[in-house]
């Protein structure tokens, strides 16, 4: 028995370098970082963590400490699986998905994060042993650039090495988002991949419009054209225009990812383990991935996400998002050969550099 004696709850509000903008959820000045620290009997420590776009942060840490924190302490850390559940049904009522997903997530990594240490294992062997290493896009938040200013930026990506990248679609006028897909098109060459993001912002019409006129651009997915509870809207924008379709960072329980998988035609599905339960969420998401025989891949969080992928070893992409935690922690991500690089280190392999991030503390 490995007892679960004390958790320490903190939130962060971290400035962005610039203003990132996006579809729906309009300008990013900050993100929140919410990190749970659990401790147990025997001394060791796990961290797990969550992040939002700026809102929400309080009342994720307020559900940790008021209601998962106590529900934990007393328990064996070691019960990874069956506390995840516990967690879930202890706040099902009032929080089903949303901000409790948040919390419990920050909390099941953190669980993981001592199941590593405790086993001398990096969680890249723990999510499968497949490999060590994953295929990586940049993620740009970059709707509210300039074109100028994204073509600078989707340079400094591929200065960084990758040949793989996203952008940002949805403004009012369509011929403008197709201006901007032709143009990175353009940039990258024919042989890098490009996906285009929407963030939800359109109507279903709205979205076989764009996905018909994006065509031409050799789009790897369309991510998020549609809310996403609107699941058979996904399906008829892939039956309508066979562009490949992708979603899953706004799924936020198991039952909406069964939801994904049996209604909306997805090409690739992009759990997020910082807001779909964990880990352990993330990993129950992979298997009915497999199932389906689609890639899973991941939104947010890569210093984290990328030893889930490449683990797990069924091809997906991390998301190399543009929220900087990695500066924030004392392994920065690695890419080499277009390739993320799984950290070796027992547990999650991400450590925080507490003074740095200091100075944004709540
Ligand atoms: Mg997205």
């Amino acid at each position: 028995m490995t007892t679960i004696n004390n958790i320490e709850t903190r939130l962060f509000h971290v400035p962005l370098a610039e203003v990132l903008s996006d579809a729906k959820h309009g300008d990013h000045t900050h993100f929140e970082l919410v990190t749970t620290t659990i401790r147990t009997t025997d001394g060791q420590e796990g961290t797990g963590y969550t992040y939002t776009g700026g809102k929400g942060g309080h009342a994720i840490r307020a559900m940790i400490e008021h209601d998962l924190a106590p529900m934990l302490s007393g328990s064996d850390a070691r019960e990874v699986e069956a506390l995840n559940e516990a967690m879930y049904w202890h706040v099902h009522y009032v929080g089903r998905g949303g901000i409790a997903s948040f919390a419990i997530s920050a909390l099941d990594i953190a669980l993981w994060d001592l199941r590593g240490k405790a086993r001398g294992e990096p969680l890249s062997v723990m999510a499968g042993g497949a490999g060590k290493t994953c295929n990586a896009y940049a993620g740009g938040i970059d709707l509210g650039f300039s074109l100028k200013k994204l073509k600078s930026n989707v340079e400094g990506y591929l200065a960084q090495g990758f040949d793989a990248v996203k952008i940002k679609v949805g403004l009012p006028d369509l011929s403008e988002d197709v201006m901007r897909v032709a143009a990175i098109r353009n940039l990258i060459g024919p042989d890098r991949k490009l996906m285009v993001d929407a963030n939800y912002g359109l109507s279903v019409e709205q979205a076989i419009a764009a996905a018909q006129a994006f065509i031409p651009y050799d789009i790897t997915w369309f991510e998020e054209p549609v809310i996403p509870d609107d699941y058979d809207g996904f399906r008829r924008i892939a039956e309508e225009t066979g562009i490949p379709l992708a979603m899953g960072e706004n799924l936020h329980t198991i039952e909406e990812f069964e939801e994904a998988f049996a209604r909306s035609r997805l090409s690739f599905i992009q759990p997020d383990s910082g807001n779909c339960g964990g880990i352990t969420a993330w990993m129950k998401v992979a298997g009915m991935a497999r199932e389906q025989g689609i890639p899973c891949c991941t939104h947010g969080m890569q210093e984290l996400n990328v030893s889930l992928i490449s683990g797990n070893g069924d091809g997906g992409w991390l998301e190399v998002h543009s929220f900087p935690i990695d500066e924030y922690t004392t392994h920065t991500l690695v890419i080499e050969n277009a390739r993320a690089i799984a950290p070796e280190a027992p547990g999650t392999g991400v450590t925080f550099n507490w003074q740095k991030l200091s100075a944004f503390a709540i």
